[in-house]
């Protein structure tokens, strides 16, 4: 059996060795050669990821190019503490989420990918009507939010549409930081010109990201400064003390939402990732890799490769709806005005950290069983 992918990002390269080990012969194709692309911030893992990375064989190579976090603690600006919690998992799992730069979980998965037999092409931009012309079985959608091949499975597709957010990543000096700062955690700011994340990484840096509430996103990338951005969020002293030791800007990143997409598969072809499904509330990574396994799961049981694809969207559709409206009450909490700042202070100190494993542990909680990859594909049925 022959696959074609479109995108050697965190889906399509997870999607290759996924693919790989079950016996499918793998192609990948990645517009960018650096394995940043546009996107050279870092990400968190939660364990459910994690799991998924497990099933492909790279738990301990990402462990090792990252760094855990074992809590997250949420802050009001002016410092007092709203809530501490378990990280990206619940508080009695052992694995703790990683976090680590996003070009280095591309790195540590491509070679997976290679090391599994997949051909993994760079520099090369393919549309689905290029990939046509190969002689594939599947086709894998896996070229992110602004996919080509979700526009070319249906032309009326929703298109991303700017969230009344960006982000700007970079990083600061810890040893520059006041000593009374937390010297470790997930630690989130609700500051006044939006969130401020903050996470003090094992080589001495701390490593950050402002998500600014702007009604649009800064025209000139390349522009924006870190004079800049400590202006907006010098009011706040965690963040303002962040900012004063910073050393560097990484990324300047807009943030995007999609409606729901209504049709991520026909015949041959299936989209994966963010091309399906943008998650945001921290768990797109993590879901680019739980599909990788599962749809590998769904092709290795040797149904004829539409059917298997409708069952992989059968099973894949309720867990990123679910999560889908978890981001928007989360993105409505980085946006919200003064009035709910100052009500958040009040209330969440008492509620946050109770509510919080309720609101959030299913996402931990996915099946086990779904996330382990058969030896290899039963039949090479080929079906149109
Ligand atoms: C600033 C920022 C911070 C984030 N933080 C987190 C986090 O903490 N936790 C988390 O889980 N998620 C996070 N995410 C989301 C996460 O990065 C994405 O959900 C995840 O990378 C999705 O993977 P993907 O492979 O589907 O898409 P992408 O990573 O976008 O990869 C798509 C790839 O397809 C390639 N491509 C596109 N079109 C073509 C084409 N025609 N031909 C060839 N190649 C093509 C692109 O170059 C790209 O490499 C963050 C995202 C951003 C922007």
């Amino acid at each position: 059996m022959r696959a074609v992918i479109t995108g050697g990002g965190v889906a399509g390269s997870a999607g290759a060795i996924a693919l790989a080990r079950i016996g499918v012969e793998v192609t990948v194709y990645e517009a960018y050669q650096d394995p940043a692309g546009p996107v050279g911030s870092f990400v968190s893992l939660a364990v459910n990821g994690l799991r998924a990375l497990d099933a492909l064989g790279c738990l301990d190579t990402v462990r090792r190019a990252g760094f855990d976090v074992a809590r997250q603690r949420m802050w009001s600006g002016s410092g007092k503490l709203l809530g501490d919690v378990a990280r990206g998992r619940r508080p009695a799992d052992t694995l703790h989420s990683v976090t680590l730069l996003r070009a280095d979980l591309v790195t540590a998965l491509r070679d997976q990918a290679r090391h599994c037999g997949a051909r993994i092409v760079t520099g090369q931009r393919v549309s689905g009507a290029a990939a046509d012309r190969e002689d594939a079985d599947l086709f894998v959608g896996a070229d992110g939010i602004w996919s080509g091949t979700r526009r070319e499975l249906d032309p009326a597709a929703p298109e991303p549409a700017y969230a009344g957010l960006y982000s700007v990543s970079g990083v600061s000096d810890l040893s520059r930081v006041p000593a009374d700062l937390p010297r470790d955690g997930f630690n989130w700011v609700f500051a006044r010109r939006g969130v401020f994340i903050y996470l003090p990484a094992p080589d001495g840096t701390v490593w950050w990201t402002a998500q600014v509430v702007a009604t649009e996103p800064p025209h000139d990338r390349a522009g924006v400064s870190l004079a800049d951005l400590s202006d907006l969020f010098r009011t706040e002293r965690p963040t303002a003390a962040v900012l004063g030791a910073a050393t560097a800007i990484r990324a300047v990143n807009p943030g995007y939402v999609l409606k729901p997409v209504s049709r991520r598969y026909a015949g041959r072809t299936v989209l994966i990732g963010d091309a399906a499904h943008p998650a945001g509330a921290g768990q797109g990574a993590s879901m680019a890799l739980e599909d990788a396994v599962i749809l590998a799961r769904h092709i290795a049981t040797g149904s004829a490769v539409p059917d298997a694809l409708a069952a992989f969207d059968r099973e894949r559709r309720p867990r990123a709806g679910k999560l889908a409206a978890m981001e928007t009450r989360s993105r409505d909490t980085k946006t919200s005005g003064p009035i709910t700042a100052w009500a958040r202070s009040l209330v969440m100190p008492h509620l946050f950290n109770h509510f919080y494993e309720k609101a959030t542990g299913w996402l931990y909680d996915i099946n086990p069983g779904s996330l382990t990859l058969p030896a290899a594909r039963t039949s090479t049925a080929r079906n149109h």
